[in-house]
């Protein structure tokens, strides 16, 4: 989605995937297969390239550092190192200003026991690396719960407070270093700790938390003097917004933004990579997206068959070669479509 408006706005793009058969491969221009670790490879691809970023986060931060001294990455390691680790992020989201849920490091049960003391009942185990879509946690509610975190016993781990959010939201900012554009807010329903789908405007949301949220992620952004894309995940509980986590890449929830909005999460990007003005974002109408997972597949197709022209429904298919239940598959965006109609005329059609 990069590469396709990266060649709206004029310019070439090379991707570097460690699958012969990434979707990316179908849209960019140049590729190169490597593993993301692979440090030969990814100075090759600085070396072919004007402008550099990064889409996945577990591109090691550490292989960057020396490559961003030689080349042009805008956006540095700093946030994709500083998001990578659990305990770092959370440290990092705290020491700059905003509020994150209570937690504790935890390597092995002595560690999980004392985390478990300080942050009480119920908390949430989870690893600090490579965890996504719910991968590595475990809910903690009650002491015979702790025997679930066997598996990951060893690993270093965070212990967090459990926040029973009223809902979760999240934002997507680019900033220039001079300016924040800020996409509109979307709330986030997950299932099974995997993103289902996300409303904008954020049905409950009232403006005093909406403009907090704005106005904390924008001045944490420029605190740490990031610049390019960042995504903040939040949980919203009685007013208050705790920090979750965050992204230095185009983010899952900022999909609607492609139809939903006068520019998009992507472009904006682009833009930013490019050296050209940024753009504010506006929201066309209320909209739903909906994350296609493997088993959603084929309903996602007849969807795409069924839905009027004038219906705002806008079926994206990554064309993964392998489809697999919970695997990410695609997205629908529903323009000019509320929660209710949606819950109306479409949410039956989908794996509940
Ligand atoms: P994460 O990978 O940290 O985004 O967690 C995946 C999902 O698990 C989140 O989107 C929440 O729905 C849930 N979750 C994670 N951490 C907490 C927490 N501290 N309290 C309540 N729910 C959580």
């Amino acid at each position: 989605m990069i590469a396709e408006q990266a060649a709206g706005l004029g310019a070439r793009t090379i991707c570097l995937d460690p699958s012969a058969d990434a979707p990316a491969f179908r849209v960019c221009d140049e590729h190169i297969v490597a593993a993301f670790d692979d440090a030969a490879a990814l100075e090759e691809l600085c070396r072919r390239s004007d402008a550099v970023t990064y889409e996945f986060e577990n591109v090691p931060g550490e292989i960057l550092i020396p490559l961003a001294e030689k080349y042009n990455i805008p956006q540095g390691y700093r946030p994709l190192f500083d998001s990578q680790d659990r305990i770092r992020e959370k440290t990092n989201a705290r020491d700059n200003g905003l509020r994150v849920p209570r937690f504790a490091d935890v390597c092995d049960r002595e560690s999980l026991m004392k985390g478990i003391f300080e942050v009480g009942y119920p908390c949430v185990f989870k690893t600090r690396t490579l965890g996504y879509d719910g991968h590595g946690q475990v809910v903690i509610r009650t002491p015979e719960d702790i025997a679930r975190t066997e598996p990951y016993m060893g690993t270093p781990a965070i212990l967090e407070e459990f926040v029973p959010f009223d809902y979760e939201a999240s934002i997507v900012m680019v900033s220039d270093g001079q300016r924040i554009v800020s996409f509109p807010i979307g709330r986030n329903i997950h299932r099974e700790g995997i993103l289902d789908l996300c409303l904008v405007p954020a049905p409950q949301m009232d403006e005093a938390v909406r403009a907090k949220l704005v106005e904390q992620s924008e001045a944490f952004m420029r605190r740490c003097g990031y610049t390019g894309i960042l995504a903040i995940e939040y949980f919203v509980k009685d007013g208050e917004i705790y920090f979750n986590e965050m992204a230095p890449r185009p983010h899952n929830s900022g999909h609607y933004t492609i139809e939903g909005c006068t520019t998009n999460q992507f472009r904006e990007l682009c833009r930013y990579l490019l050296g050209e003005p940024l753009q504010e974002p506006r929201l066309v109408a209320p909209t739903v997206m909906k994350n296609i997972l493997g088993e959603d597949l084929a309903a996602a197709q007849a969807v795409a068959q069924e839905a009027g022209p004038e219906e705002g429904v806008y079926v994206h298919l990554y064309g993964k070669s392998v489809s697999k239940p919970k695997r990410k598959m695609g997205h629908i965006t529903f323009v000019g479509m509320t929660a209710g109609e949606y819950d109306a005329r479409w949410r039956e059609r989908f794996v509940q």
